[in-house]
């Protein structure tokens, strides 16, 4: 970014809230801690420090290990200069069910993250390209969606219609959030209708499964993209693979639920890398372009 553009980021807010989002997480409870503690890769064991870590964009360059990162770390690994306008940043959960304790959690996980809720909304550019973008954070709720996170996601794909925007979403998410009960269950019919109304629209949906994504996050809008792409090693599932193996009283193979067997079974269209994300998300919005056009 240019001097210049840093200058009118900082005074947007964006660029201050990015680094301190960044240092946030190295201090708690990532697995990035193990490699500041232990000076080496937690998968891989080879020898592998923070500066060589970050430069990898969070990638073990020995064994290609994709670390969990934060919405705003992703921003920056995914838009133009790290530029993103963010909206329905105001939206904070309530307790509709009078939950035990609910309120001190997302209190908790606010201070945690310096995020309000387990989604990031706005708009950015991909190589030059607007599109509306929503990254699900993880760390907040285990990336649960509650009513918030259902209506900002619902939110962006309206606002993607309205302007005729290509619509990127990466998901990370243990599924629906069980401290909102039916309000959370209700996220999925109303995100999968909001899909619906995309494809009556033309939109395209891009679809970027990290990990982990699992239970209604999987089963609504995460498999409902025109094309849906996973990072490698990701957790990609519905139920877990204890309630499954306990059902079925069979034993599942080894690379159970990951993106790579997804892949082979037809619901992930392609693995792709950290490092290679942001040219294929630009490749596949230019390819969709053409059709859009050509149906308007
Ligand atoms: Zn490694």
């Amino acid at each position: 970014m240019s001097v210049l553009g840093k200058v009118r980021a900082w005074f947007r807010g964006e660029y201050s809230r990015k680094h301190k989002l960044i240092t946030h997480f190295i201090k708690d409870g990532d697995e990035r801690l193990f490699v500041e503690k232990k000076h080496e890769c937690p998968a891989c064991h080879e020898d592998l420090n923070q500066p060589e870590l970050e430069e990898a964009m969070y990638v073990c360059p020995n064994c290609n290990h994709h670390f969990r990162i934060t919405p705003w770390e992703r921003i920056k690994f995914t838009a133009d200069g790290g530029v993103f306008h963010e909206f329905a940043s105001d939206l904070e959960s309530q307790n509709p069910l009078d939950f035990p304790d609910y309120e001190k959690q997302i209190a908790s996980d606010m201070k945690k993250t310096g995020l309000k809720e387990a989604v990031v909304t706005g708009i950015c550019r991909i190589e030059r390209k607007e599109v509306v973008m929503a990254i699900m954070a993880f760390q907040f709720r285990g990336g649960s969606v509650g009513s918030v996170v259902g209506e900002k996601v619902t939110r962006a794909m309206l606002l993607a219609a309205e302007k005729g925007l290509p619509i990127v979403i990466f998901t990370a998410s243990g599924g629906m959030r069980m401290q909102e009960g039916i309000f959370s269950l209700m996220q999925m019919a109303k995100t999968s209708a909001a899909v619906n109304f995309l494809e009556e629209r033309k939109i395209p949906l891009f679809i970027v499964l990290t990990d982990p994504t699992s239970g209604g996050t999987t089963a609504s809008y995460g498999m409902l993209g025109d094309v849906i792409l996973a990072e490698p090693g990701a957790l990609v599932g519905f139920a877990g693979r204890r309630v499954l193996d306990g059902t079925i009283k069979e034993k599942l193979p080894d690379n159970f639920q990951t993106a790579e067997f997804q892949q082979e079974k037809g619901f992930v269209d392609a693995i792709v890398s950290r490092s290679d994300m942001r040219k294929t998300l630009s490749f596949l919005i230019e390819a969709h372009a053409d059709a859009q056009r050509a149906w308007k």
